[in-house]
């Protein structure tokens, strides 16, 4: 294996917790900009980013769309936060099998924040323009990283993906998404 080391711009949000009021204007725009056609619908049960909301004791958490995971853990901790307790896995960024948060409701493919990464034209994520707390804030380092490294990690992604939900889902998606682009 060739170990090419390449510098990588790493892209980040950093979340305020004490800054979120809970509006969920990022799940609102996120859900719409990745919309087909972009903006022409919004559902906060597509978006890549939740957030999670107990009103009566002013808690709102943001939470990110992370990597897929095939199989449950085996983490059940508990938090407790102002005398109410949580559930580990409700401020888990994953999409795995024991629940249906960071799923494509259609598909039941998993979502996963790309930092809108498909108009390269955007100054920061369209989450970060519209939270108007400010408790989302961009920002990017340079990293090193190993090409050959990511792109194994892409294939076995593939191939965890496959192996949960079939080549022929994974196909029609990507097909019903090119024909309503
Ligand atoms: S837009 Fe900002 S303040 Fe509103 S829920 Fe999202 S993170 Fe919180
Ligand atoms: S960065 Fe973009 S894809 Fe990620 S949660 Fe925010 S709006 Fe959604």
């Amino acid at each position: 294996m060739t170990e090419n080391k390449k510098t990588k711009t790493i892209k980040t949000i950093k979340v305020d917790v004490d800054k979120c009021n809970g509006c969920r204007a990022c799940e609102v725009v996120c859900s719409a900009f990745h919309a087909q056609p972009r903006y022409s619908s919004n559902n906060p049960s597509r978006s890549r980013i939740r957030v999670i909301r107990e009103p009566f004791s002013d808690i709102y958490v943001p939470v990110y769309a992370g990597e897929y995971a095939p199989a449950e853990c085996a983490g059940r901790d508990k938090y407790v936060i102002d005398g109410k307790e949580y559930e580990e896995c409700a401020f888990c960024r994953a999409a795995c099998s024991s629940r249906d948060i960071f799923r494509e409701p259609d598909s039941g493919l998993p979502l996963k924040c790309d930092m809108c990464e498909s108009d390269p034209e955007l100054p920061e994520p369209m989450c970060v323009k519209w939270c108007q707390a400010d408790a989302l804030v961009y920002e990017e380092r340079e990293e090193e990283v190993q090409e050959e490294q990511k792109k194994e990690e892409m294939e076995i992604g593939l191939e965890t993906l496959a192996n949960q939900h079939g080549w022929q889902t994974i196909i029609d998606a990507v097909t019903r998404l090119s024909k309503k682009g």
